[in-house]
Protein backbone atom coordinates (compact mmCIF):
# COMPACT_ATOMS: atom_id res chain seq x y z
CA UNK A 1 0.00 0.00 0.00
CA UNK A 2 1.48 3.85 -0.79
CA UNK A 3 1.91 5.18 2.53
CA UNK A 4 2.23 9.57 2.68
CA UNK A 5 3.95 11.25 5.64
CA UNK A 6 1.93 15.10 6.32
CA UNK A 7 3.75 17.36 8.24
CA UNK A 8 1.61 20.61 9.93
CA UNK A 9 4.00 23.24 11.81
CA UNK A 10 3.22 25.20 15.11
CA UNK A 11 0.97 27.91 13.22
CA UNK A 12 -0.98 25.62 11.44
CA UNK A 13 -2.09 24.37 14.73
CA UNK A 14 -1.86 27.27 16.66
CA UNK A 15 -5.76 27.32 17.66
CA UNK A 16 -8.36 24.95 17.92
CA UNK A 17 -9.38 26.54 14.27
CA UNK A 18 -6.48 26.17 12.75
CA UNK A 19 -6.60 22.13 14.06
CA UNK A 20 -10.30 21.46 12.41
CA UNK A 21 -8.84 23.43 9.19
CA UNK A 22 -5.62 21.20 9.55
CA UNK A 23 -8.22 18.06 9.74
CA UNK A 24 -10.17 18.48 6.51
CA UNK A 25 -6.81 18.73 4.68
CA UNK A 26 -5.89 15.79 5.81
CA UNK A 27 -9.34 14.03 5.17
CA UNK A 28 -8.63 15.35 1.86
CA UNK A 29 -5.49 13.87 1.28
CA UNK A 30 -6.20 10.36 3.18
CA UNK A 31 -9.91 10.42 0.83
CA UNK A 32 -7.10 9.96 -2.54
CA UNK A 33 -6.53 6.86 -1.01
CA UNK A 34 -3.47 4.43 0.98
CA UNK A 35 -1.90 5.01 4.48
CA UNK A 36 -1.48 8.30 5.95
CA UNK A 37 0.64 9.12 8.91
CA UNK A 38 0.42 13.13 10.19
CA UNK A 39 3.16 14.68 12.38
CA UNK A 40 2.23 17.98 14.21
CA UNK A 41 4.15 20.44 15.85
CA UNK A 42 3.93 22.23 19.42
CA UNK A 43 1.05 24.63 18.91
CA UNK A 44 2.39 28.28 17.35
CA UNK A 45 4.47 29.73 20.78
CA UNK A 46 4.35 26.94 23.08
CA UNK A 47 7.90 25.83 23.21
CA UNK A 48 8.92 28.88 23.44
CA UNK A 49 6.74 28.93 26.60
CA UNK A 50 7.66 25.82 27.79
CA UNK A 51 11.67 26.63 27.62
CA UNK A 52 10.73 30.08 29.38
CA UNK A 53 9.45 27.79 32.19
CA UNK A 54 12.30 25.76 32.34
CA UNK A 55 14.27 28.46 32.32
CA UNK A 56 13.00 30.45 34.85
CA UNK A 57 13.32 27.47 37.27
CA UNK A 58 16.95 26.39 36.21
CA UNK A 59 18.44 29.40 36.20
CA UNK A 60 22.30 27.83 37.74
CA UNK A 61 23.32 26.68 34.57
CA UNK A 62 26.18 24.65 36.47
CA UNK A 63 22.93 22.11 38.10
CA UNK A 64 22.28 19.45 34.76
CA UNK A 65 18.61 19.43 33.87
CA UNK A 66 19.19 18.92 30.41
CA UNK A 67 16.66 15.48 30.79
CA UNK A 68 13.64 16.97 32.43
CA UNK A 69 14.47 20.12 30.28
CA UNK A 70 13.27 17.63 27.32
CA UNK A 71 10.85 15.69 29.62
CA UNK A 72 8.82 19.74 29.84
CA UNK A 73 9.33 20.95 26.43
CA UNK A 74 8.23 17.80 24.66
CA UNK A 75 4.62 18.13 25.84
CA UNK A 76 3.53 20.63 23.54
CA UNK A 77 3.54 18.21 20.37
CA UNK A 78 1.58 15.67 22.53
CA UNK A 79 -1.04 18.40 23.00
CA UNK A 80 -0.99 19.10 19.63
CA UNK A 81 -1.23 15.30 18.52
CA UNK A 82 -4.04 14.39 21.00
CA UNK A 83 -5.90 17.55 19.96
CA UNK A 84 -5.68 16.58 15.75
CA UNK A 85 -6.21 13.38 16.78
CA UNK A 86 -9.81 14.22 18.23
CA UNK A 87 -10.50 16.54 15.40
CA UNK A 88 -10.36 13.91 13.00
CA UNK A 89 -11.99 11.33 14.93
CA UNK A 90 -15.03 13.96 15.07
CA UNK A 91 -15.11 13.90 11.15
CA UNK A 92 -15.72 10.27 11.60
CA UNK A 93 -12.46 9.60 10.60
CA UNK A 94 -10.08 6.64 12.49
CA UNK A 95 -6.93 8.33 14.09
CA UNK A 96 -4.77 7.89 16.97
CA UNK A 97 -2.19 10.10 18.30
CA UNK A 98 1.24 8.43 19.09
CA UNK A 99 3.93 9.78 21.08
CA UNK A 100 7.69 9.91 19.36
CA UNK A 101 8.65 6.83 21.74
CA UNK A 102 5.18 4.58 21.07
CA UNK A 103 5.94 5.53 17.21
CA UNK A 104 9.28 3.72 17.80
CA UNK A 105 11.49 6.40 17.58
CA UNK A 106 14.72 5.86 19.30
CA UNK A 107 17.78 9.05 19.78
CA UNK A 108 20.97 9.16 20.83
CA UNK A 109 23.72 12.26 21.32
CA UNK A 110 22.68 15.38 23.82
CA UNK A 111 19.26 15.76 25.42
CA UNK A 112 17.86 19.39 23.63
CA UNK A 113 19.37 18.14 20.39
CA UNK A 114 19.39 14.45 19.92
CA UNK A 115 19.96 12.47 16.87
CA UNK A 116 17.90 9.92 15.37
CA UNK A 117 19.41 6.77 16.21
CA UNK A 118 17.19 4.04 14.70
CA UNK A 119 13.12 3.76 13.65
CA UNK A 120 11.38 0.95 14.57
CA UNK A 121 8.07 2.22 12.43
CA UNK A 122 6.26 -1.26 12.46
CA UNK A 123 3.56 -0.49 14.60
CA UNK A 124 2.97 2.90 12.85
CA UNK A 125 2.78 0.84 9.70
CA UNK A 126 0.48 -1.38 10.53
CA UNK A 127 -1.86 1.11 11.97
CA UNK A 128 -2.05 3.06 8.70
CA UNK A 129 -1.44 0.28 6.40
CA UNK A 130 -4.98 -1.15 8.32
CA UNK A 131 -6.70 2.25 7.55
CA UNK A 132 -5.92 4.56 10.64
CA UNK A 133 -4.49 8.14 10.48
CA UNK A 134 -1.38 8.17 13.24
CA UNK A 135 -0.95 11.45 14.65
CA UNK A 136 2.63 11.17 15.63
CA UNK A 137 4.40 14.05 18.02
CA UNK A 138 7.41 15.62 15.90
CA UNK A 139 10.13 17.19 17.95
CA UNK A 140 10.50 13.97 20.06
CA UNK A 141 12.05 10.58 20.99
CA UNK A 142 13.29 8.66 23.58
CA UNK A 143 16.96 7.62 24.55
CA UNK A 144 18.25 3.62 24.16
CA UNK A 145 16.92 3.58 28.28
CA UNK A 146 13.15 4.96 27.59
CA UNK A 147 13.99 8.93 28.81
CA UNK A 148 12.02 11.41 26.60
CA UNK A 149 14.53 13.19 24.05
CA UNK A 150 13.70 15.88 21.93
CA UNK A 151 15.64 16.48 18.42
CA UNK A 152 16.51 20.63 18.59
CA UNK A 153 14.39 23.30 17.36
CA UNK A 154 12.24 23.22 13.97
CA UNK A 155 12.64 19.17 14.84
CA UNK A 156 9.70 18.26 13.65
CA UNK A 157 11.00 18.25 10.40
CA UNK A 158 12.91 15.82 11.00
CA UNK A 159 10.50 13.75 12.57
CA UNK A 160 8.21 13.82 9.35
CA UNK A 161 11.13 12.91 7.04
CA UNK A 162 12.28 10.61 8.89
CA UNK A 163 8.90 8.54 9.33
CA UNK A 164 8.62 8.79 5.62
CA UNK A 165 12.27 6.99 5.33
CA UNK A 166 11.00 4.50 8.03
CA UNK A 167 7.71 3.84 6.10
CA UNK A 168 9.19 3.78 2.78
CA UNK A 169 6.71 6.45 1.97
CA UNK A 170 5.82 7.91 -1.80
CA UNK A 171 6.30 11.29 -0.29
CA UNK A 172 6.68 13.73 2.78
CA UNK A 173 4.12 16.87 2.40
CA UNK A 174 5.09 19.48 5.10
CA UNK A 175 2.30 21.95 5.54
CA UNK A 176 3.41 25.76 6.54
CA UNK A 177 2.37 29.32 6.93
CA UNK A 178 4.23 29.99 3.51
CA UNK A 179 2.69 28.10 -0.19
CA UNK A 180 6.16 27.06 -0.80
CA UNK A 181 9.81 27.64 -0.85
CA UNK A 182 10.42 31.04 -2.06
CA UNK A 183 13.29 32.51 -3.72
CA UNK A 184 14.24 34.57 -0.35
CA UNK A 185 11.96 34.81 2.61
CA UNK A 186 8.83 36.77 1.50
CA UNK A 187 8.57 38.13 4.91
CA UNK A 188 11.81 40.52 3.91
CA UNK A 189 11.09 40.74 0.17
CA UNK A 190 7.74 40.79 -1.46
CA UNK A 191 8.84 40.39 -4.65
CA UNK A 192 10.22 36.78 -3.86
CA UNK A 193 8.87 34.07 -6.35
CA UNK A 194 7.71 30.56 -5.21
CA UNK A 195 9.75 28.15 -6.96
CA UNK A 196 8.46 25.08 -8.59
CA UNK A 197 11.38 22.45 -7.77
CA UNK A 198 14.49 23.29 -5.58
CA UNK A 199 17.28 20.41 -5.51
CA UNK A 200 18.08 18.47 -1.92
CA UNK A 201 21.65 20.48 -2.45
CA UNK A 202 20.49 23.87 -3.21
CA UNK A 203 17.92 23.48 0.01
CA UNK A 204 20.20 22.07 2.26
CA UNK A 205 22.54 25.40 1.38
CA UNK A 206 19.22 27.47 2.09
CA UNK A 207 18.63 26.03 5.06
CA UNK A 208 21.72 26.03 6.51
CA UNK A 209 22.55 29.51 5.67
CA UNK A 210 19.56 30.77 7.45
CA UNK A 211 16.36 29.85 5.53
CA UNK A 212 14.51 28.42 8.52
CA UNK A 213 11.15 26.78 6.44
CA UNK A 214 13.26 23.46 6.46
CA UNK A 215 15.11 22.43 9.10
CA UNK A 216 18.32 21.54 7.73
CA UNK A 217 19.12 17.71 9.15
CA UNK A 218 15.16 17.14 7.32
CA UNK A 219 17.10 17.97 4.35
CA UNK A 220 20.07 15.76 5.09
CA UNK A 221 17.82 12.79 5.75
CA UNK A 222 15.62 13.65 2.61
CA UNK A 223 18.86 13.72 0.82
CA UNK A 224 20.47 10.65 1.98
CA UNK A 225 16.81 8.67 1.78
CA UNK A 226 15.51 10.33 -1.29
CA UNK A 227 12.39 11.11 0.16
CA UNK A 228 10.54 13.57 -1.81
CA UNK A 229 9.63 16.50 0.24
CA UNK A 230 6.67 18.98 -1.28
CA UNK A 231 6.30 22.43 1.10
CA UNK A 232 3.45 23.76 0.76
CA UNK A 233 0.17 25.87 2.36
CA UNK A 234 -1.98 24.58 5.45
CA UNK A 235 -4.13 28.20 5.14
CA UNK A 236 -5.11 26.43 1.57
CA UNK A 237 -8.71 25.02 1.95
CA UNK A 238 -9.07 21.32 1.10
CA UNK A 239 -9.04 20.92 -3.16
CA UNK A 240 -7.73 24.23 -3.36
CA UNK A 241 -4.58 24.47 -6.28
CA UNK A 242 -1.48 24.11 -3.83
CA UNK A 243 0.83 23.21 -5.46
CA UNK A 244 3.86 24.11 -3.65
CA UNK A 245 7.55 23.08 -3.90
CA UNK A 246 8.83 19.82 -4.52
CA UNK A 247 12.37 19.39 -2.94
CA UNK A 248 13.97 16.96 -5.25
CA UNK A 249 17.18 15.43 -7.04
CA UNK A 250 18.65 18.00 -10.02
CA UNK A 251 18.21 16.39 -12.47
CA UNK A 252 14.52 16.18 -12.03
CA UNK A 253 14.65 20.17 -12.61
CA UNK A 254 13.90 21.51 -16.15
CA UNK A 255 14.05 24.86 -15.47
CA UNK A 256 17.71 26.21 -15.42
CA UNK A 257 18.72 29.00 -13.36
CA UNK A 258 22.33 30.24 -11.98
CA UNK A 259 20.96 30.92 -8.51
CA UNK A 260 18.08 29.46 -7.24
CA UNK A 261 17.80 31.99 -4.04
CA UNK A 262 19.17 33.88 -1.17
CA UNK A 263 19.04 33.08 2.28
CA UNK A 264 20.54 35.03 5.39
CA UNK A 265 21.10 34.72 9.04
CA UNK A 266 21.61 37.11 11.96
CA UNK A 267 23.46 36.58 15.04
CA UNK A 268 26.87 36.21 13.61
CA UNK A 269 30.09 36.80 15.11
CA UNK A 270 33.55 37.98 14.51
CA UNK A 271 36.44 36.83 16.24
CA UNK A 272 39.91 38.80 14.92
CA UNK A 273 43.33 37.06 16.82
CA UNK A 274 45.81 40.15 15.95
CA UNK A 275 49.26 39.72 15.87
CA UNK A 276 49.68 35.82 15.92
CA UNK A 277 53.24 34.54 15.12
CA UNK A 278 53.16 33.72 11.89
CA UNK A 279 54.26 30.17 12.43
CA UNK A 280 51.75 27.06 11.36
CA UNK A 281 51.51 25.40 14.76
CA UNK A 282 50.55 28.77 16.18
CA UNK A 283 47.76 28.81 13.72
CA UNK A 284 46.53 25.08 14.31
CA UNK A 285 46.67 26.08 17.75
CA UNK A 286 43.83 28.15 17.64
CA UNK A 287 41.78 25.76 15.44
CA UNK A 288 42.73 22.73 17.30
CA UNK A 289 41.06 24.45 20.69
CA UNK A 290 37.78 25.19 18.60
CA UNK A 291 37.23 22.01 17.02
CA UNK A 292 38.20 19.76 20.77
CA UNK A 293 35.31 22.37 21.77
CA UNK A 294 32.86 21.41 19.18
CA UNK A 295 32.63 24.85 18.21
CA UNK A 296 31.52 25.35 14.19
CA UNK A 297 33.41 27.72 12.33
CA UNK A 298 31.91 29.10 9.22
CA UNK A 299 34.36 31.60 7.94
CA UNK A 300 38.09 32.25 8.02
CA UNK A 301 40.10 35.21 6.66
CA UNK A 302 44.01 35.30 7.02
CA UNK A 303 46.29 37.64 6.55
CA UNK A 304 49.28 39.50 7.10
CA UNK A 305 49.59 41.97 10.54
CA UNK A 306 51.32 45.20 10.22
CA UNK A 307 54.10 43.80 12.34
CA UNK A 308 56.63 41.77 10.33
CA UNK A 309 56.34 37.68 11.49
CA UNK A 310 52.91 37.97 12.13
CA UNK A 311 49.39 37.18 11.61
CA UNK A 312 46.03 38.08 11.72
CA UNK A 313 43.11 35.77 11.71
CA UNK A 314 40.03 35.80 11.98
CA UNK A 315 36.94 33.53 12.16
CA UNK A 316 32.98 33.67 12.22
CA UNK A 317 31.09 31.88 14.67
CA UNK A 318 27.62 31.52 15.73
CA UNK A 319 26.59 34.55 18.59
CA UNK A 320 26.14 31.61 21.11
CA UNK A 321 29.20 30.62 20.78
CA UNK A 322 30.94 33.76 21.11
CA UNK A 323 31.65 33.33 24.82
CA UNK A 324 32.69 29.91 24.66
CA UNK A 325 35.63 30.73 21.51
CA UNK A 326 36.39 33.75 22.61
CA UNK A 327 37.22 32.21 26.60
CA UNK A 328 39.31 29.70 24.80
CA UNK A 329 41.62 31.74 23.24
CA UNK A 330 41.83 34.25 25.68
CA UNK A 331 42.53 31.49 27.98
CA UNK A 332 45.63 30.14 25.65
CA UNK A 333 46.47 33.41 24.99
CA UNK A 334 50.41 32.55 26.33
CA UNK A 335 50.84 29.34 24.16
CA UNK A 336 49.43 30.79 21.65
CA UNK A 337 51.53 34.01 21.48
CA UNK A 338 49.14 36.41 19.86
CA UNK A 339 48.47 40.25 20.64
CA UNK A 340 45.31 40.06 20.96
CA UNK A 341 41.40 39.26 20.25
CA UNK A 342 38.92 41.68 19.27
CA UNK A 343 35.37 40.70 18.83
CA UNK A 344 32.21 41.94 16.41
CA UNK A 345 28.33 41.19 17.25
CA UNK A 346 26.74 43.18 14.86
CA UNK A 347 26.98 41.06 11.76
CA UNK A 348 25.22 38.24 9.53
CA UNK A 349 25.42 36.78 6.80
CA UNK A 350 23.90 36.94 3.11
CA UNK A 351 24.18 34.50 0.77
CA UNK A 352 23.35 33.36 -2.80
CA UNK A 353 22.54 29.88 -3.55
CA UNK A 354 22.57 27.79 -6.78
CA UNK A 355 23.57 24.86 -8.23
CA UNK A 356 24.12 27.04 -11.60
CA UNK A 357 26.86 28.22 -10.31
CA UNK A 358 29.20 25.45 -10.78
CA UNK A 359 29.59 26.55 -14.68
CA UNK A 360 28.88 30.17 -14.52
CA UNK A 361 31.92 32.66 -13.25
CA UNK A 362 29.88 36.02 -13.31
CA UNK A 363 28.38 35.22 -10.01
CA UNK A 364 30.51 36.60 -7.50
CA UNK A 365 31.16 39.67 -10.07
CA UNK A 366 27.25 40.65 -9.68
CA UNK A 367 26.99 39.67 -5.54
CA UNK A 368 30.05 42.29 -4.61
CA UNK A 369 28.64 44.87 -7.60
CA UNK A 370 25.00 44.75 -5.91
CA UNK A 371 26.52 45.15 -2.42
CA UNK A 372 28.67 47.67 -3.47
CA UNK A 373 26.78 49.65 -5.35
CA UNK A 374 24.07 49.58 -2.06
CA UNK A 375 27.55 51.05 0.20
CA UNK A 376 27.30 47.71 1.72
CA UNK A 377 30.46 46.65 3.79
CA UNK A 378 31.74 43.44 3.62
CA UNK A 379 33.92 41.91 6.50
CA UNK A 380 34.47 37.77 5.63
CA UNK A 381 33.59 35.73 2.80
CA UNK A 382 32.92 32.40 2.09
CA UNK A 383 32.10 30.16 -1.21
CA UNK A 384 31.52 26.45 -1.80
CA UNK A 385 30.57 25.16 -5.02
CA UNK A 386 26.98 26.20 -5.10
CA UNK A 387 27.23 29.16 -2.96
CA UNK A 388 29.01 32.37 -1.79
CA UNK A 389 28.47 34.17 1.77
CA UNK A 390 29.27 37.09 3.00
CA UNK A 391 29.14 38.69 6.40
CA UNK A 392 27.88 42.27 6.72
CA UNK A 393 26.55 45.05 9.29
CA UNK A 394 23.05 43.45 10.38
CA UNK A 395 21.91 46.90 9.93
CA UNK A 396 22.37 45.94 6.17
CA UNK A 397 20.32 42.79 6.28
CA UNK A 398 17.06 43.85 4.41
CA UNK A 399 18.93 45.86 2.49
CA UNK A 400 21.17 43.14 1.14
CA UNK A 401 19.07 40.26 1.10
CA UNK A 402 16.52 42.55 -1.60
CA UNK A 403 19.59 43.72 -3.47
CA UNK A 404 20.82 40.40 -4.42
CA UNK A 405 17.49 39.20 -5.19
CA UNK A 406 17.10 41.93 -7.61
CA UNK A 407 20.72 41.55 -8.79
CA UNK A 408 20.20 37.84 -9.83
CA UNK A 409 16.84 38.78 -11.93
CA UNK A 410 15.17 36.47 -9.11
CA UNK A 411 12.42 39.79 -8.92
CA UNK A 412 8.36 38.22 -9.34
CA UNK A 413 7.39 40.53 -12.45
P1 LIG B 1 6.50 25.87 10.66
O1 LIG B 1 5.98 26.41 11.94
O2 LIG B 1 5.41 25.41 9.73
O3 LIG B 1 7.57 24.85 10.83
P2 LIG B 1 8.48 27.91 10.09
O4 LIG B 1 8.17 29.22 10.75
O5 LIG B 1 9.51 27.04 10.73
O6 LIG B 1 7.11 27.12 9.87
O7 LIG B 1 8.93 28.17 8.57
C1 LIG B 1 8.13 28.94 7.70
C2 LIG B 1 8.71 30.35 7.59
O8 LIG B 1 9.98 30.29 6.96
C3 LIG B 1 7.93 31.30 6.70
O9 LIG B 1 6.89 31.93 7.39
C4 LIG B 1 8.99 32.26 6.18
O10 LIG B 1 8.97 33.51 6.84
C5 LIG B 1 10.31 31.59 6.51
N1 LIG B 1 11.22 31.51 5.36
C6 LIG B 1 12.52 31.86 5.37
N2 LIG B 1 13.07 31.71 4.17
C7 LIG B 1 12.10 31.21 3.35
C8 LIG B 1 12.07 30.84 1.99
N3 LIG B 1 13.15 30.91 1.20
N4 LIG B 1 10.90 30.38 1.48
C9 LIG B 1 9.81 30.28 2.26
N5 LIG B 1 9.78 30.63 3.55
C10 LIG B 1 10.91 31.09 4.12
N1 LIG C 1 8.01 22.77 18.49
C1 LIG C 1 9.43 22.67 18.19
C2 LIG C 1 10.04 24.03 17.99
O1 LIG C 1 9.34 25.04 18.12
C3 LIG C 1 9.69 21.77 17.01
C4 LIG C 1 9.10 22.23 15.69
O2 LIG C 1 8.20 23.07 15.69
O3 LIG C 1 9.52 21.75 14.66
O4 LIG C 1 11.21 24.14 17.77
MG1 LIG D 1 9.66 25.00 11.07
Amino acid sequence: MTRRVLKFGGTSVGDLDRIAHVAGLVEADAAEGGGRAVVVSAMAGETDRLIGLTRAIAADSRVDVADEYDAVVAVGEQVAAGLLAMALRARGLRARSWTGAQAGLITDGPHAAARIAAWDAGAVGAAVDGGEIAVVAGFQGATRDGRISTLGRGGSDVTAVALAAALGAERCDVYTDVDGVYTTDPRIEARARRLDRISYEEMLEMASLGAKVMQTRSIELAMAHKVPVRVLSSLAGPGDDNPGTLICEEDAIMEKRIVSGVAYARDEALVSVLGLPNDPDRLAGVFARLGDAGINLDMIVHGRARTPHAVNVAFSVGRADLDRALALIDGAKAELGFELTETRTDLSKVSVVGVGMRSHASVAKVMFGALAEKGVGVDAVTTSEIKISALIPDDHTELAVRALHAAYGLDAA
